[in-house]
């Protein structure tokens, strides 16, 4: 089996999120780890949606080990004609492999089934596990379909450290902040904006809003994290109003939240919601909710984990910090310590001409398969 061949194949399934449609490249990587014939293995396709389905492989050993994560989806590749070869197509020129999902993180997946297929015929003293999961890049549907329906607890049971291997140059990453998005939803009444107090300005209760959330973001600023710095809170999309000469009944606005340990979403989002309680009593035209669209919890795993300790001398690196947020979160949410550990760039991800080494994906074969002995054999 062979590392490029198979990233290849991976990139060819057109898994742009949304819509997603994760199934087919699921049930293909199943079908790769299945003719493995592997003693213990159990692969399950779990679909949760009309096209969309995780991967669950798991090698059973006699106690818990390790388990290799990495999402199936990619993001969107818009303007594919800017691209120099169709981006669902994995092409291969002067040592790099291009394509959307090359870095982020279908590399990385290749890299990881690689690994286990060298290993194919070792005794395992310990479990292993694969995960492949669908929508990541949309707040990790796949991964929270996958627990809602009980199908981590297998994980779980199986794994006692766990690597997400999404692009950090085969750096080891232990911690991230949370994150928490929402939109604050103003609703207002439209009148002419000849005779402005028939209708209620849902745009300048936004701005009301705006001002008291920044004495919020003034005081989660007073609290920083060690390693993570401080929380921060930013109004990143505002849209209102229909017509120049129409009170605008109706405003949204949109908060990114990147948040410490220290804050979790409950307490902003509560927080938020105080705020709106406090300008209704004092503006009795002011009306507000809250609409969540996804929270994801951080990652912390400590510097002195026996786990960091064993990926950080496997990868002959000091452990690190990121600033975007990963599943890896959600994994040591549920009882796993885990690192983020994979090959390629991260300013690759999301790009047009998107591209992996073939240097670094070897690398990343290496280290997994290394990393499966450590811990499983
Ligand atoms: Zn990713």
């Amino acid at each position: 089996m062979d590392t490029v061949e198979l990233a290849k194949s991976l990139i060819s399934f057109n898994t742009t999120t949304p819509p997603g449609n994760e199934e087919d490249c699921a049930r293909f990587l199943a079908d790769q780890v299945q003719d493995l014939h592997i003693d213990g293995a159990e692969i399950e396709v779990q679909r949760f949606q009309e096209g969309r389905a995780n991967l669950i492989a798991t090698f059973d050993g006699d106690g818990p080990g390790l388990l290799l994560a990495g999402h199936i989806d990619v993001v969107p590749a818009k303007d594919a004609e800017n691209w120099t070869s169709p981006p669902f197509e994995g092409s291969l020129r002067a040592g790099k492999l291009y394509g959307r999902g090359a870095a982020d993180m279908k590399g990385a997946v290749a890299s990881m089934v690689t690994a286990i297929a060298s290993l194919k015929k070792s005794r395992r003293k310990r479990s292993l596990v694969l995960i492949g999961t669908a929508g990541e890049e949309v707040g990790f549907d796949g991964l929270y379909a996958m627990i809602k329906a009980g199908k981590f607890k297998q994980v779980k049971a199986r794994a006692r450290c766990g690597v997400a291997g999404e692009p950090t140059e085969m750096n080891v990453v232990r911690a991230h902040k949370g994150g928490v998005s929402c939109k604050v939803i103003f609703e207002g009444r439209s009148a002419h904006a000849s005779d402005p107090k028939l209708g209620v300005n849902s745009i300048e209760n936004c701005i009301l809003f705006i001002n008291e959330l920044k004495g919020y973001r003034r005081e989660l600023s007073r609290t920083r994290n060690e390693d993570l710095g401080r929380t921060l809170i930013t109004p990143t999309v505002i849209s209102g109003g229909s017509k120049s000469n129409v009170i605008p009944g109706r405003c949204e606005l949109t908060l990114d939240g990147r948040l410490i340990p220290e804050h979790t979403s409950k307490s902003v989002l509560d927080r938020l919601q105080t705020l709106i309680g406090t300008l209704s009593k004092r503006h009795e035209n002011f009306s507000a909710r809250i609409e969540v669209l996804y929270r994801t919890p951080p990652l912390v795993t400590p510097r002195g984990d026996p786990f960091v300790k064993t990926c950080e001398a496997l990868t002959k690196s000091t452990s690190t910090i990121a600033l975007y947020g990963t599943e890896a979160g959600v994994y040591a949410e549920n009882g796993i310590p885990s690192v983020v550990l994979g090959p390629g760039n991260i300013k690759q991800a999301h790009i047009i001409d998107e591209f992996i080494t073939l240097k670094q994906l070897r690398s990343a074969e290496t280290v997994y398969t290394r990393l499966i002995k450590e811990i499983c054999l």
